[in-house]
């Protein structure tokens, strides 16, 4: 199997917009679902997307667990979703920390709703209708932002961009401020 790589910033296939999935069962498509749980297994995120192993068909993982930053993190998945459409966001913002696997060493602020409803077609071909809210909603906006070629960076505001040394400095501070 041909080894598929993380596309990094600068890589203008990022900042495409998806198309979607026309066949959610075929083996294909299981195919590229496990490659990319077995990619963000590797590379230790919470999620990945189709585009950033240079795929632009709406297909993205999640897999929530606790870590170092959210020690209350659900576990869930690794789940599929293919074909998402996002039905309604809470008025409710929650700016927190995100990085991004095709970002590497960068962490910045981003605003997301803190709960959403969702469809999506699961790996079993099931058209699936969810709720999602703090972290796994925030996983869920940051993947669909993928599919529709919008970056992190297009979020943040320049001044809460922070290198992962800067990153890691005030982490201590904030994650006791979150208590
Ligand atoms: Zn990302």
């Amino acid at each position: 199997m041909k080894k598929l790589k993380i596309l990094e910033i600068g890589d203008k296939k990022l900042w495409e917009k998806s198309k979607p999935v026309k066949n959610p069962g075929s083996k294909e498509v299981l195919d590229l679902a496990k490659n990319l749980i077995q990619i963000c297994k590797k590379s230790k995120g919470v999620g990945i997307s189709a585009p950033q192993i240079g795929k632009n068909i709406d297909l993205f993982i999640i897999w929530s667990k606790p870590n170092k930053r959210y020690p209350n993190a659900p576990k869930f998945g690794p789940e599929v979703v293919i074909n998402p459409k996002i039905l309604s966001k809470s008025k409710k913002e929650v700016k927190d920390f995100e990085g991004c696997l095709s970002i590497p060493g960068i962490r910045t602020k981003v605003f997301r709703a803190k709960n959403i409803e969702v469809t999506y077609t699961n790996l079993g071909g099931i058209k699936v209708k969810q709720k999602f809210s703090d972290f796994v909603a925030r996983i869920f906006q940051h993947e669909f932002d993928h599919l529709q070629g919008i970056l992190i960076l297009d979020r943040a505001n320049p001044k809460e961009i922070y290198s992962e040394k800067e990153f890691k400095k005030i982490l201590k501070t904030y994650l006791t401020k979150r208590r």
